[in-house]
């Protein structure tokens, strides 16, 4: 069995190499959903994203005449994997779109909706920034609990209610939102429906939630009487559960290749450090609980790798990931984690020291791994929401509630 890349991912990585290289200065740290934050970061995160889409990068997997080129998913998760690898901002801000309203879209929206909001997306323009309003005060894990309502009046319908943790709803143009559209009995489930609302419309509110870092990423957003067509309906009226299943899917997958880009990044610069850094006069790396420990996260790393590589090439013949973008999005969360506790006891000290210092250890990268590991871990699903669809469908297990 071959598990090499081919000649064309290959040529890919080197490209992706060069591209950073020349556009993405040394002290640049991209990391998950951090561009969002500060009105600089955004704004060259936004020049990138331009820049990633002439080269038809941001999009690569769709169809042409959407903007893409008609990659393969494998070729995209390289893409992915090598752009994180290499610090390239503007993939987390283009994620919600690229990651999983875009092949939404093309799984259950229609033509009119695909050709008005794909191409802004994959030509990296700040009209196809999405976020995402699933989340409610009182419905995070158990979704299928959420109460902003829509109610239809003749050709529109009326939205009323509350997200919460919504990332990006601050820089978005379009929201990705779920509604309750069927309130009279029946499963929950049945009765939730998706759909598109402009961020511009009237009676939308949006209110910073900082993050204990301080950095703004997500918002409480609040729907009072908004008007929303009807064509903005995406698939069908009360089947929303059922399509959102496969969304989320497609966004723990999209995060699979940022978090093994960042994994690989903050793993290569440990094993540098601890080459390199001497402790009473010998190398830390010849200490063997620091030897195995980054071996052990190099286990991991590979393994990440390996699944996230399946997912694709299931992708690419087809099918669509259940349990594989659940267990990815798990190993990867632990393994993030792990390379934060890692760098922590490697670096002591310096790893609390942020970026822009010259103290801070490896450019500030385990700081700030360290203090976004618990949200990355949260968001698209919690770890034990991840265990039980692996319960579910792939050990075929029954429900746990
Ligand atoms: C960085 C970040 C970005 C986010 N961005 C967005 C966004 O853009 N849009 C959006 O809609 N949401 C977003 N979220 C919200 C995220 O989706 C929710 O926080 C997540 O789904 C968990 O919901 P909750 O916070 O309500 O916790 P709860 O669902 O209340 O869970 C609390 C605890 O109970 C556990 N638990 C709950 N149910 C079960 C069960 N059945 N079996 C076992 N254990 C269970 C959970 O694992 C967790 O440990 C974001 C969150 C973070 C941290």
């Amino acid at each position: 069995m071959d598990f090499g890349l081919g000649q064309r991912e290959e040529a890919l990585k080197l490209e992706v190499r060069e591209f950073a290289e020349r556009e993405i200065p040394e002290t640049f740290i991209a990391n998950f959903l951090d561009e969002e934050s500060r009105d600089e970061d955004w704004a060259f995160s936004l020049s990138i994203s331009r820049k990633l889409a002439e080269r038809g990068w941001l999009a690569m997997g769709w169809p042409q005449q959407y903007g893409g080129r008609d990659a393969s998913h494998l070729e995209q998760m390289v893409f992915a994997m090598e752009a994180a690898y290499r610090g390239i901002p503007g993939l987390s801000m283009g994620v919600s779109g690229t990651g999983w309203v875009g092949p939404s879209l093309m799984l259950y929206g229609n033509e009119e909706q695909r050709c008005k909001y794909l191409p802004p997306i994959s030509s990296g323009s700040p009209d196809g920034v999405w976020c995402t309003g699933y989340s409610e005060p009182n419905s995070g894990s158990d979704f299928a609990s959420i109460r902003t309502s829509a109610v239809r009046q003749g050709d529109e319908y009326i939205v009323n209610g509350q997200k919460v943790w919504t990332s990006c709803a601050h820089r978005a143009r379009w929201c990705w939102l779920a509604v309750k559209t069927g309130l009279n009995g029946g499963k929950p489930q049945d009765g939730i429906s998706l759909m598109i609302v402009d961020m511009k419309s009237r009676g939308i509110s949006v209110n910073p939630l900082l993050n204990y870092s301080g950095e703004h990423i997500f918002n409480e957003v609040f729907f009072d009487n908004v008007h929303v067509p009807m064509v903005n309906l995406v698939g069908e009226e009360n089947r929303g559960w059922y399509q959102l299943m496969k969304s989320l899917a497609y966004e723990r997958h999209s995060f699979c290749g940022l978090s093994y880009g960042a994994a690989r990044r903050i793993l290569d610069g440990l094993v540098t450090f601890a080459a390199e850094t001497r402790r009473s006069g010998v190398p830390i790396a010849r200490d063997p609980v620091v030897r195995h420990r980054l071996a052990n996260l190099a286990v991991e790393l590979e393994t990440l790798k390996m699944f996230a590589y399946e997912t694709a090439c299931k992708l690419g013949e087809g099918a669509l990931p259940t349990y594989e973008a659940s267990r990815n999005k798990s190993v990867a969360d632990h393994l993030l984690e792990e390379l934060a506790l890692a760098g922590a006891d490697i670096l002591g000290a310096c790893s609390q020291v942020e970026r822009h210092s010259k103290l801070a250890g490896l450019n500030g990268l385990i700081q700030r791994q360290y203090l976004m590991s618990p949200g990355t871990a949260i968001a698209a699903g919690t770890d034990e929401i991840e265990k039980n669809i692996i319960g579910k469908f792939k050990l075929g297990l029954p429900r746990s509630y």
